[in-house]
């Protein structure tokens, strides 16, 4: 087969075969392929989408390109959540713990910043030694030893999601339902988990900008679920502003500690409660939401989900203590209110643009991170300000970076004398 052939194919408007999308992966993966044919054919994708045929068919190649895990000896409900990324959204730092600690094994394959969103595996990371990239035998061990260990996508599993991701956050090509599908499907499948919840974020600050869109995503990724024996539950939940109180590297992991000792903010605490509800009824640990909210509150206020969160930091190498000092930042900013009345609005994709200004994402492939970048929110949707406030507190260890996200910062929100409809954080579920 010919490269260019099927890139024009697909730019046409064209439906690939089977043996065509194989092809083009797994020469892809095995560097037959370039960066520049590959990144040609997903800019293609993007515009001329996937039928289901083809996007199963990606998810499958995606799933052999690497090797799978094997859980059917465990005995445990094996379970993963996935989000579709979003500003703020540490979910996932708090909810892998909390759920190991209320009796599932949760091996979470997770990612990196992906354009203006903030990736777990990145967060992470800001934890001096912590190790996201061990073997296969290693991964299996963590999460037989502490019920939970969240690692990136690897040379090993699910390698096509590693090289694709990488490219996809470099060239524009992340909005795209079949992509999207193909990644987070694949990895979850291939981890051997037997139940999913995926949080399919909407609003300004997402990939799925409108909810009918997002859910013809979700139809697909629940089929998709199916047919490889996964469970998969969604719920729908807003990006129309940013998820907790701050966004960035380790600002983040310092507020899920802080809301795995019963200190987290309310948006944040209900959209993890909601979504390990889902978990735990599907696992059938519960039998409704109220047992479900009751289990993960009490985890909380006993500690178990915080010494589950600590033992996996320590497991997966890390070193929580020195944490506060590798944090602090050099610099600090604040942005404020210029007028009186309320936030109407937040711009959440342009929050996320300061965000990798600011260092907490990778403007290109050589690019490093700031683990000391973020942006502390102090006024959300709803809030009451008076001129001069402050909205955000900006912070990082590169004036110059500090500066720029600033410009970028002071463009993104709106203040009316009254707020017409208020925000909504839970959309729906299916
Ligand atoms: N998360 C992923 O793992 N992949 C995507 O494409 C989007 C969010």
């Amino acid at each position: 087969m010919i490269p260019s052939n099927l890139i024009a194919k697909k730019r046409d408007g064209k439906n690939l075969s089977k043996d065509e999308i194989s092809w083009f992966i797994t020469s892809y993966v095995s560097g037959e392929i370039s960066e520049e044919q590959m990144a040609s054919l997903l800019m293609a994708i993007l515009f001329q989408g996937m039928n289901e045929l083809e996007t199963f068919t990606l998810v499958e190649v995606m799933i052999e390109s690497g090797s799978k895990l094997d859980f059917s000896s465990s005995n445990y409900y094996v379970a993963d959540k996935h989000s579709t990324g979003g500003i703020g959204d540490k979910v996932s730092l708090i909810l892998a713990p909390l759920m190991a600690a209320a009796g599932l094994q949760i091996p979470m394959i997770a990612g990196r910043g992906l354009s203006f969103t903030g990736g777990t595996i990145d967060k992470l990371e800001s934890i001096p030694g912590f190790n996201t990239s061990p073997s296969l035998d290693t991964f299996k061990k963590w999460v037989d030893l502490n019920n939970c260990a969240i690692v990136s996508q690897s040379d090993q599993i699910c390698p096509a999601d590693k090289k694709l991701y990488a490219l996809r956050d470099q060239t524009g090509t992340v909005p795209s339902n079949p992509l999207i599908c193909g990644s987070i499907m694949s990895k979850k499948i291939a981890s051997g988990i037997s139940g999913l919840i995926l949080d399919l974020k909407v609003g300004n600050g997402a990939f799925l900008k409108n909810y009918d869109n997002a859910k013809e995503l979700g139809v697909w990724m629940k089929k998709i679920g199916k047919a490889f024996g996964l469970t998969t539950d969604i719920l729908f939940t807003s990006m129309d502003q940013p998820l907790g109180q701050s966004a960035g590297l380790s600002c983040e992991v310092l507020e899920s500690i802080d809301a795995l000792k019963g200190n987290g903010s309310e948006d944040l605490m209900n959209v993890t409660y909601q979504l390990g509800s889902k978990i735990l009824i599907q696992s059938k640990i519960t039998n409704n939401i109220k047992e479900s909210e009751d289990l993960q509150k009490s985890l909380i206020n006993d500690g178990k989900a915080l010494e589950k969160f600590e033992a996996m930091v320590e497991i997966q190498e890390g070193t929580l203590e020195k944490l506060e000092s590798t944090s602090r930042p050099h610099y600090e900013e604040y942005i404020l209110s210029n007028s009186n009345g309320v936030i109407t609005h937040l711009d959440t994709e342009q929050i996320g643009w300061a965000l990798v200004e600011l260092g907490c994402g990778r403007k290109n492939s050589i690019g490093s991170l700031d683990n000391t970048a973020g942006v502390q929110f102090l006024k959300k949707i709803g809030d009451k300000v008076h001129k001069n406030e402050p909205i955000y507190r900006l912070f990082n260890s590169n004036i110059k970076l500090l500066n720029s996200a600033k410009k970028k910062l002071n463009k993104t929100f709106e203040i009316k004398d009254s707020l017409k409809k208020d925000f909504q954080l839970v959309l729906g579920e299916f």
